[in-house]
Parts: C-alpha cells; structure tokens; sequence
C-alpha cells in the first residue's frame, strides 16, 4: 500500500522525562532513502511504531525487546517481560504467524482518533544558538506545549491533551544543509530575503522533502492529523489518501503576537514572517477545519 513511500523502521524508542511536563517517547528511525537518523517525539505510551514492536523471530528475548523500548507500560527494576506490564495489567498480543502487534484499544492508541501532529524540519541555528532569524526553536517549543495542554487559555485551540507526535526530520535549513543556509544568512544582511537568498545559492526556495515523515507517521499507526502549521502547502505534502489525511489545520501564532513580553522580538524575525507570508503563502489565523482545498486558499491571510 506505500510502494512509493520510503520504508522507515524504528530500531529504538526510550522513555524521556522533560523539564516541561509530561514524559515523551523518542524514537529513532532508519529508512530506505538516506542515512540521516530521523525522529518521532511520541507523547503518550500507546502511540506505537509498528515496525519496532513487531516480533524480531525466532530468537529475541523479553530482555532484548525491553531494551529496544518495544514494551507496554513502563520499565521499572527487575521487570522481566517486555510484553506484559503485570503492575498497570497491560499486555500486547502478537499475531504468531506474522509477529504483528495485534491492535487492541486498552494498550494501542486507536488509529481513528485525530491526532496532533507537527512536522519539524531541523534547524541547528534556532534550536541551539538562540537564533532570531527564523521562529524554529519558539514553534518546536509551542508544538510541545499543545499537544500537552487540554486547551490554550490564550487562544482557545485544542490541544492534544498528552497525546501527538512531532516528527523531526533531519533535513536543515530547508534542505540545503547547515554550511549551505550560514551563506544564505550571509546574503540576508546583504539585503535578499529567504527566498532570494535560496535561489542565489542555486538552491530551491524549499527543498524539503515530507515522504518519510509521512511513512513514520503511518508507521505510528496515526490516520487522521490535526495538523500544526502555517503552511498550506504542507498539508497536501504530508497527506497520502486514504491512509494518511489531514482533518484539520491548527496554526502556529508566533507567540510574540498574543504577547508582546514573550516570544521572539526581532527585525529579522518580522522580515522572515513576512517573508512566508508574502512570498510562500502561509496563514496566520485562528483554527479552521478543512473540507477542501479550494476552501482553505480563500480564507482571509494576515
Ligand atoms: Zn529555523
């Protein structure tokens, strides 16, 4: 059914406490198309890759399968099966012929739910050097805040209420890599914008590529997206019907908008922002639900 989808298998998920709240459940992919190490930031214990919980046969071992992080429930000392957690009375069950994970809703997040999703290209320079030239970190940031919150206060939008994924995928700088995007910062002070800096640099404005996140996507077993986004470009780039579907657009208001004491407050901020707006149609409004395409390219943009 994805013979033109990249093949992803997750080899390891391990649980993560976080300074912000909930645990999440990283993950860590292989695939068929590169040789980056692609992520899945799962929030939520039943959101399940498929390909990391199915049975490795004929020889793995509870142990072995404990330490890949295909088990159920959560891993304490002295724990000794992978596929029953006897303290929360969860189990998983397994189709022996195939060593598929059966699907069963008191352990597996059921696939028909809407689920918040953010698809988020790496960007060294915003998570890690306290960039304002792009909004990266402030939006990887406000995904997480979401998908844990029930609802935001502040703007009304539904969260995820403990549960969503956010896909990191390597791919910096648009695509261009990160020695490639320091010299498009570079033509930026020189006076070009995002776009035009790209193109000087022989490069695509976007050369992004979403076909393994959305094979990680599926792979988690997720069918209906709420999707995190500005971009309405990116929800036909991450939709594969009828497998995979986007139901609703949820926007990323910078921060610094709702709040003028918060977020990220800066001259190349306001050229960036403007920037995808004018040039690469993003939309910067409240939540709308989509029905279709046509709908959502004439709704009003700021
Ligand atoms: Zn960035």
């Amino acid at each position: 059914m994805t013979a033109n989808l990249p093949k992803v298998e997750c080899i390891a998920r391990a649980r993560i406490p976080t300074t912000q709240g909930p645990d999440i459940f990283l993950h860590l992919y292989t695939n068929d198309q590169d040789s980056k190490e692609h992520l899945a930031i799962v929030f939520g214990e039943d959101i399940r890759s498929r390909s990391l919980f199915r049975y490795r046969y004929p020889e793995e071992t509870q142990q072995e399968r404990m330490i890949r992080g295909a088990y159920v429930g959560k891993l304490y000392p002295g724990r000794v099966s992978a596929d029953v957690d006897d303290r929360l009375g969860l189990k998983l069950e397994f189709d022996p012929k195939t060593g598929d994970m059966l699907f069963d809703k008191r352990c597996v997040w059921d696939e028909e739910n809407k689920t918040l999703v953010r698809i988020h290209s790496e960007c060294y320079t915003g998570e890690n050097a306290w960039s304002a030239r792009c909004d990266c970190g402030e939006q990887f940031d406000r995904a997480g805040k979401l998908i844990s919150l029930d609802v935001e206060k502040e703007t009304g939008i539904v969260g995820g209420n403990g549960h969503g994924v956010i896909v990191y995928l390597r791919q910096e700088g648009r695509g261009i890599g990160l020695g490639e995007k320091l010299k498009a910062y570079n033509l930026q002070d020189l006076g070009a914008d995002t776009v035009q800096a790209n193109l000087m640099l022989k490069h695509p404005a976007d050369g992004r590529d979403f076909s393994i996140g959305k094979s990680i996507l599926m792979d988690l077993g997720i069918k209906n997206v709420r999707l995190l986004t500005n971009n309405p470009d990116k929800i036909s780039q991450i939709e594969y019907k009828p497998y995979l579907t986007c139901v609703e657009r949820v926007p990323m208001v910078p921060i610094h908008w709702t709040n003028a004491n918060e977020g990220i407050d800066s001259v190349e901020i306001e050229g960036y922002l403007r920037t995808k707006i004018e040039r690469m149609g993003h939309l910067l409004q409240k939540p709308l639900t989509l029905h279709t395409h046509e709908e959502q390219t004439t709704t009003g943009q700021i």
